[in-house]
């Protein structure tokens, strides 16, 4: 460890941990590193945070590196600290929050922020830029109070935000300065051809428009333009632009023009200090896509790694809209120079135009609308800049006898070196060798094995087709599996976990044939569940499969301490309780103590070093709110004290929290009680919500107060509190055996049906077997905090090690 050389990185982003996981390959030994995000997020996709926004993607599946990825590679994480301080002659960066980080060699990827246009009023509530997860959550919430949205910007990224916040029902006015939308990479045919295609989707545009103020008292309610006119809105995205992000380095002293300058191998002017991604400026250019950003994350790797290599030498490059129902490619020069010459193909019928720019024999450009499958095979024309002599037409896509040809064909024909995907520079070629060579059988697959198609994903379907065209006799069985080490569904191997009696993850590991023997982030904790759940007396689970906050039993925090929750049944606790959490509050200086949404109180900033002292001297239960486990029973007070109460709801609940209290489920559990229709307690957004009608108790199940809010279903109507603990032992349990790891109630009800749910449920010597298996689930579990305390050994995980990280 001494030996090694100190890394830091600043920027947890797309460009710069790309850099990272490139030198980890090349020499992983080499660096202690350490990485500062501003963000509270581990590293990210960027790219799709279109999709978050348009409903196709969660926040979690964007995650590119979670933090175990972080751990494992020994990776001193400060997430949520930005640096503000490098002192360049100690070779020493400093964060905003206290941290302080020695290097030898320092990378700056520090990105760019959007560029919010300098109007009066531009400070008011609701004026946004779309950069980051913040800004996406903003918009997501927005729409849940207001209806009208306006875009300033119809270039590609406020093109993206408009169709997310369509689907997100609201009322979408795009702003556009120019006559044409996307006017930096289409030329007026195609602009126009996209334009009537969004108008039928229901997006509204405002051409030619020079924004001038934004109306409003605290929060925006409407947009002037020069023209005098104006349009009501309650939100507006700026997508006018970025600005790469210099700040740290100028005031550090390091050469910055509009980006940090660089030179060939991504040295600063400052000896030591190298910059990459949108913050870099090199020969002029600063880039705002992945694909460049890549390039010059893998020079930087061997350069840092002592391996030689070419210098970065600047990169052309392509874009993809990713609207849905919408293809739009664009690549190199699309308007002709002078001395150039286009070949175009117009069909208003189908939707279709493409145009090529050619000059000097060479493609120089390309515009596709309608259909881009040649865009990879033209890309990489235009980057090769060899002869396209006599090719023109057929390379327009347009065989002999006026047909296009199919695009399984031009894949076939396609030469290897030809890139598929240009955000990772995945060639035809590597794509191919991973399924002949490699045994890759689904697109998660090659995705995990080459990374095509794991950026933006627009070249997905040309994976899928290459899959079926050299998948031969195994493209029948080409499937996604749970990840890309397998090609079994979660049925399938639950289905043989039972029939083959398998009781350890590494035994279903080789008996399933799975293609990474180490398994990945996806499938390791699905195992670990799925062995707990069907084997719970002798299965033992797998601390290291689990995520941090489960391995540590409390949540972590964005500034690396953790948050601990103690169960409080039912909500319903003691002044006796109450001044002794106040009193270990004060013992452990803990900076801040919440009501958290389910009625508990959460003591936030614990060092992991003071988890288990804390749980001894509460002496109280975990809250498992950090887990795939039961979370809370929330009730209001019921008949004990409200004059509607119909029911004692506080009692049910705290029934409710004992019985099921440590229960390891798919994904976390709410519940809650209300003590009459008037639903004080919000049952109708839990997992399992219990309210009181006269004489009985209402059973509803599937609902979700979360990202995607959903109502429950009524599940049946029961007279008695034994009968609500039947039927919610019966739903839980079915529940665990049926659904997939990480599937919340919400979807999975969604996914199966409401009426397969009652079906299994209906007859009580079912319920009632199944109420048996969750007992004995529930018997041999154990109080986490309890057994840490107790135990010397377990103890010794929280204690801080010489040169490990203590953040993570
Ligand atoms: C909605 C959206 C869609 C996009 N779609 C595409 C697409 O389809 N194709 C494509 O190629 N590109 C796309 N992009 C662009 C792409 O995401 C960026 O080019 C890429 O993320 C840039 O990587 P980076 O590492 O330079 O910057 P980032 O990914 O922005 O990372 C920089 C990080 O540094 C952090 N940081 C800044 N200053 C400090 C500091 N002082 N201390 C600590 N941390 C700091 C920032 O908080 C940020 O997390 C899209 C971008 C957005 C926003
Ligand atoms: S849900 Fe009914 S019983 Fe419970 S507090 Fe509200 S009004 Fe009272």
């Amino acid at each position: 460890m001494t030996n090694r050389q100190k890394l830091v990185l600043v920027g947890n982003g797309m460009a710069g941990v790309r850099a990272i996981e490139h030198l980890l390959k090349l020499t992983p030994d080499a660096y202690d590193i350490t990485i500062f995000g501003a963000e509270p997020y581990p590293n990210y996709n960027r790219i799709a945070l279109s999709s978050v926004l348009a409903g196709g993607a969660d926040m979690k599946d964007i995650i590119f590196n979670d933090l175990n990825w972080y751990s494992e590679n020994n990776i001193r994480l400060f997430m949520g600290h930005a640096v503000t301080r490098i002192d360049t002659a100690r070779r020493k960066v400093f964060s905003d929050k206290g941290a302080e980080a020695e290097y030898d060699s320092l990378i700056l990827a520090t990105g760019s922020n959007p560029f919010m246009l300098p109007l009066p009023g531009a400070d008011k509530e609701g004026v946004i830029g779309f950069r980051d997860i913040k800004d996406c959550e903003i918009m997501m919430e927005t729409s849940k109070t207001y209806k009208k949205a306006v875009v300033i910007g119809g270039g590609l990224l406020g093109l993206e935000a408009a169709r997310g916040l369509l689907n997100l029902g609201m009322d979408v006015s795009v702003v556009h300065i120019h006559e044409h939308i996307m006017d930096r990479q289409l030329d007026t045919a195609a602009s126009m051809m996209l334009r009537r295609e969004l108008e039928s989707q229901g997006m509204k545009f405002l051409l030619k428009k020079h924004s001038e103020s934004i109306v409003g008292r605290k929060r925006v309610q409407a947009l002037k333009f020069a023209d005098g006119s104006q349009i009501e809105t309650d939100l507006i995205v700026m997508a006018v632009g970025i600005r790469p992000d210099v700040k740290l380095a100028k005031a550090s002293g390091i050469e910055v023009d509009r980006g940090i300058v660089v030179n060939d191998y991504m040295e600063t002017s400052v000896p030591g200090v190298y910059a990459v991604g949108e913050c870099a400026q090199h020969r002029g250019i600063f880039y705002g896509l992945v694909a460049p950003l890549y390039e010059q994350g893998a020079v930087l790797a061997k350069r840092l790694a002592g391996v030689e290599t070419e210098g970065y030498a600047g990169s052309v490059t392509s874009t993809k809209l990713k609207v849905s129902g919408v293809n739009v490619f664009s690549a190199g020069v699309f308007k002709e120079p002078e001395g150039a010459r286009s070949l175009r193909y117009q069909d208003e019928i189908d939707g279709i135009y493409k145009k090529l720019v050619i000059q000097d024999d060479k493609l120089i450009g390309a515009v596709l609308f309608g259909d881009t499958g040649d865009g990879a095979k033209l890309f990489s024309l235009i980057k090769k800049g060899e002869s396209i002599k006599g090719r023109e037409k057929e390379l327009l896509g347009i065989a002999a006898g006026g047909q296009s040809e199919s695009s399984a064909s031009r894949l076939e024909a396609m030469a290897d070196d030809e890139i598929i995907c240009g955000c990772n520079g995945v060639s035809k070629g590597a794509i191919k060798d991973a399924i002949l060579s490699k045994g890759c059988t689904s697109v998660g697959d090659i995705k995990a094995c080459t990374k095509a198609s794991a950026s933006c994903g627009g070249c997905k379907p040309e994976v899928a087709e290459l899959l079926q065209i050299y998948a031969g006799d195994k493209v029948v069985s080409v499937k996604e599996g749970i990840c890309g080490c397998t090609t079994l569904s979660r049925d399938e191997i639950v289905a043989e976990i039972k029939r083959m009696g398998l009781k350890t993850i590494k035994e279903v590991m080789n008996v399933l044939e799975w293609n990474n023997e180490e398994g990945c982030s996806k499938c390791r904790p699905s195992l670990n569940y799925y062995l707990g759940m069907l084997w719970p007396e002798e299965y033992k689970d797998e601390k290291e499969s689990r995520f941090t906050n489960e391995r540590y039993h409390a949540n972590i925090q964005k500034d690396g301490t953790y948050s601990v929750v103690p169960r409080i049944y039912g909500g319903v606790t003691s002044p006796a309780e109450l001044k002794k959490i106040a009193e270990v509050a004060e013992k452990f200086e803990v900076p801040l103590v919440k009501f958290t949404g389910g009625q508990r109180i959460d003591l936030l900033g614990v060092k992991k070093e003071d988890l288990p002292k804390m749980w001894e001297e509460l002496d109280m239960p975990s809250g498992h709110a950090y887990g795939k486990a039961l979370r809370t029973v929330k009730t209001c007070v019921g008949s004990t004290f409200c004059r509607f109460g119909t029911q004692d709801a506080m009692g049910m609940g705290i029934r409710l929290e004992k019985e099921f209290e440590r229960l390891n489920t798919p994904a976390k559990v709410k519940l809650a009680v209300s003590g009459c229709p008037r639903n004080c307690a919000e049952a109708t957004i839990k997992d399992f919500g219990i309210v009181a009608i006269d004489g009985g108790w209402e059973l509803h199940v599937g609902g979700n107060g979360g990202v995607h809010v959903r109502a429950t279903d009524l599940l049946c109507v029961v007279k008695t509190e034994d009968e609500v603990v039947e039927w919610a032992s019966a739903f839980l349990q079915y529940y665990r055996e049926n659904a997939q790891w990480n599937e919340r109630t919400s979807n999975w009800v969604e996914r199966v049906g409401l009426d397969s749910i009652k079906q299994a449920l209906e007859k009580k010597e079912d319920r009632l077997a199944l109420q048996e298996r969750i007992k004995t689930a529930l018997g041999v579990t154990k109080d986490p905090w309890k057994e840490i305390v107790e135990e010397k050994e377990l103890r010794k995980n929280f204690e801080p090690l010489a040169g490990v990280p203590a953040s993570v």
